[in-house]
């Protein structure tokens, strides 16, 4: 029998077999001894996977990178407040409609498909009128497109702003460095490059970020408040039982699981994090080569802004999304196209989390959307790709 396809979409991903294993168990008590412990030890080691400080406050709460999202806009700002949004796409213009539920006023900073914002363009936003807080997604997993949080929390913190950041297809691939770089909140779902399966959303807010909550004068609605959740994450932190909405015991056991076998692969946070970055790039940079030897373009339209969980790429002449289905039957599972202006267009393959240490999954991608495009009529040689991959992940 042939091995399954590899799920190779922008998430959800192919996971470790630890995390595999500890998602088979018998579904567990959010009182027992054993989960208060695995819980405890993931919020502490989310701190260490987004660098972020001490005294940050981590959350794991059911839902998914959506809830993450809410909840940064119901609690960071509240009704007649401005924000400012740095668009690169279909989740940036999410974030904009939760605001404007909330009343904010909303200032969009937008770019073409493929392009990011000038930092000019966004400081001008920033400085036309005092802002509450600027959202950036960090990759903007409809195009593959990554903004510089490391630019931007600086330019919010330069006007008074705070910052928050889509992590949703970042955190635990792409460089973040939340403490040093001075970002507010950082936020992502369970299913991408963290590596579970779906169902917690997770972020970290700063202290800053916590005391604008405190500081509103309409609270948000009580699953999205992090007043709600903070004294019970604090609790699991202090290995006490709490409850306020019973969380996925199994999903949180499977990700004390993950977390750890992350950060296990440095001798501290910030080893681990340098391991984990360096990995995604190889990996990135190996899927690039094969793209540039079957004569492929990629949205993004520079290297400096594009990301390296996934790429995002136009059918060639001739090519559409019949491809994907011939790419499935050659072993990888990938996606289609997103953004509403070009979603017939092009084409979406995740390379993040566990896989970017398993060449092989790696190179049978390659050889699976090749030999997709060869039977669609593209003029791809699927040996060459496959050695321009290979020949990077062995450099
Ligand atoms: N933001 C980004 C950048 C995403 O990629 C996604 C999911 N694809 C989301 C937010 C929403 O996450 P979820 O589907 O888990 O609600």
């Amino acid at each position: 029998m042939s091995a399954p396809p590899l799920l190779m979409i922008p998430g959800p991903i192919e996971i470790s077999d630890a995390v595999y294993d500890a998602t088979c168990i018998r579904p567990k008590s959010h009182v027992a001894p054993d989960v208060i412990e695995a819980f405890g030890s993931a919020l502490e080691a989310m701190r260490g996977i987004w660098l972020a400080s001490a005294d940050s406050t981590p959350f794991a709460v059911p839902g998914g990178g959506t809830l993450a999202m809410e909840s940064a806009a119901t609690n960071l700002v509240e009704a007649g407040e401005r924000a400012v949004i740095v668009n690169t796409g279909y989740f940036g213009d999410r974030m904009g409609m939760m605001l404007e539920r909330r009343g904010a006023t909303v200032v969009h900073v937008r770019a073409d498909v493929g392009e990011v914002p000038s930092l000019e363009a966004i400081e001008a936003a920033l400085a036309e009128a005092p802002t509450k807080a600027i959202f950036a997604t960090y990759v903007d997993t409809s195009t593959g497109v990554a903004t510089n949080p490391k630019a931007i929390a600086a330019l919010a913190n330069k006007h008074g702003a705070l910052s928050c950041f889509d992590g949703v297809c970042a955190t635990a691939a792409e460089r973040f460095e939340m403490e040093a770089w001075g970002a507010d909140v950082f936020l992502t779902g369970s299913q991408k490059a963290i590596g579970l399966p779906a169902g917690i959303a997770l972020w970290v807010c700063s202290p800053r970020a916590m005391a604008a909550r405190e500081a509103l004068s309409a609270a948000p609605p009580l699953t999205m408040d992090w007043l709600q959740w903070a004294p019970i994450m604090n609790a699991y932190i202090e290995r006490r039982a709490s409850y306020f909405s019973t969380p996925p015991t199994t999903l949180v056991w499977a990700l004390a699981v993950g977390l750890k076998e992350i950060l296990d692969r440095g001798a501290d946070a910030a080893e681990a994090m340098e391991i984990r970055f360096a990995a995604h790039e190889r990996a990135a940079n190996a899927m690039r080569a094969a793209w540039a030897s079957l004569g492929l373009t990629l949205l993004p339209t520079s290297t400096d802004h594009t990301a390296v969980t996934l790429s995002a790429i136009w059918y060639p002449e001739g090519v559409d999304a019949s491809m994907l289905p011939k790419v499935k039957a050659a072993g990888a599972i990938i996606a289609g196209g997103l953004h509403p202006e070009c979603k017939t267009k092009y084409f979406r393959v995740g390379h993040m989390g566990e896989v970017v240490y398993r060449p092989d999954d790696l190179l049978r991608t390659v050889r699976a959307v090749a030999t997709g495009l060869a039977q669609s009529g593209h003029d791809a040689d699927v040996d060459a790709a496959v050695a321009a991959a290979k020949a990077v992940l062995e450099a």
